[in-house]
């Protein structure tokens, strides 16, 4: 395969093509692999250099395994909410079970979501690897990290990356930015998992800052970060993403078990009033901050409503919701209004 691809870029870009000249499985072997007993790994390890040994090119091995996890994941994650949705059993726990999603919509969906995965993401394949060997982080080495090391370099990006996206969202309500970048990603008030990443290839790239400055970041201070161990963590960022916004809350979600992670509950609720709920993973920041008393208000009146009202309760506020949020979203549509920057004080229920 590398030779093919080699083949092909020294024919139509052959500027490019010099940087990734192959080299054969024993100079791949003996340049990233010299001294070390391959046979005294684990299986993945050893399939991790059969992989860099037979590409021959770590850059043009990492970029493609980079660009490759990140559209295996998200569509093999987002697809089977598209069966769940066809389904009518699962109807129950849908959060907004009213709205439905046209093949048409979920066409332009996907067109658009692989249009940005192409144009912005792909160009990086030649780029991520270098940058990977400027901060520090191992690509084609193995072994791994340990399991400990993982876990808690993976909480580290979880913690940054809430962090970061809690603001740059709040930042992207912001009448202007709002009109110009973030308004297409609210085209879904009842969002689908094929949604999480339909965005305006800005948004697209200031957010994906919170999922990849993590890992950066971390080593400017410590050099053991390995590349398996940000692909496991993107994995779950992906997987975080593309559940946040299924429109599914089911009694076994994560969030019934962990009470501070925010999950499609929280987000879709973001989607539904367009305001609130501005984080990703947890829910701390939009406590500490006020931005989630829509939220509590509203599952507060349908949990408190009796049993013989909660259906026309739930529907009353649902509509509300909407009303407003239809009204907020115009505002900053025009530009106007100061959307995810107006200060909320705790305790404001309306
Ligand atoms: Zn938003
Ligand atoms: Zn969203």
């Amino acid at each position: 395969m590398s030779s093919v691809t080699y083949d092909f870029m020294s024919k139509y870009v052959p500027i490019v093509a010099d940087h990734f000249a192959p080299m054969n499985a024993t100079t791949a072997r003996n340049t990233m692999y010299g001294g070390i007993a391959l046979d005294n790994l684990n299986w993945l390890e050893r399939l991790w250099a059969s992989y860099y040994i037979w590409m021959g090119n770590p850059v043009l091995a990492t970029g493609l395994m980079s660009f490759m996890v990140h559209e295996v994941i998200y569509f093999g994650r987002a697809i089977p909410w598209l069966i769940v949705d066809a389904i009518p059993y699962f109807r129950k726990w849908k959060l907004q079970p009213g709205k439905t999603v046209s093949n048409e919509q979920i066409l332009k969906c996907a067109k658009i979501v692989l249009l940005t995965h192409f144009t912005c993401e792909f160009p990086l394949i030649y780029a991520f690897h270098p940058v990977c060997a400027y901060f520090g982080m191992a690509t084609y080495e193995v072994p791994f990290s340990s399991p400990l090391l993982m876990a808690a370099q993976i909480a580290f990006f979880f913690v940054f990356e809430d962090t970061f996206h809690y603001w740059a969202h709040r930042g992207l309500h912001w009448g202007p930015f709002y009109k110009h970048i973030h308004k297409l990603h609210h085209e879904f008030s009842a969002p689908i998992g094929l949604a999480a990443e339909y965005a305006h290839p800005l948004e697209v790239l200031i957010l994906a800052q919170g999922t990849i400055s993590g890992p950066f970041l971390y080593c400017l201070f410590r050099k053991d970060l390995h590349i398996f161990t940000v692909y496991i963590w993107v994995t779950l960022r992906l997987f975080q993403a593309v559940d946040a916004h299924s429109g599914y809350d089911f009694p076994w979600s994560l969030r019934h078990w962990l009470p501070f992670w925010a999950g499609a509950d929280h987000h879709d609720f973001h989607h539904q009033a367009f305001t609130n709920c501005y984080s990703t993973s947890f829910r701390w920041w939009d406590y500490m901050l006020g931005t989630d008393n829509k939220y509590h208000a509203f599952r507060n009146r349908v949990k408190n409503a009796s049993a013989k009202d909660k259906a026309a309760v739930e529907k009353r506020e649902i509509d509300r919701i909407e009303a407003e949020g239809i009204r907020a979203e115009r505002l900053a549509a025009a530009g106007g209004g100061q959307g995810g920057m107006e200060g909320v004080k705790r305790g404001k229920l309306e």
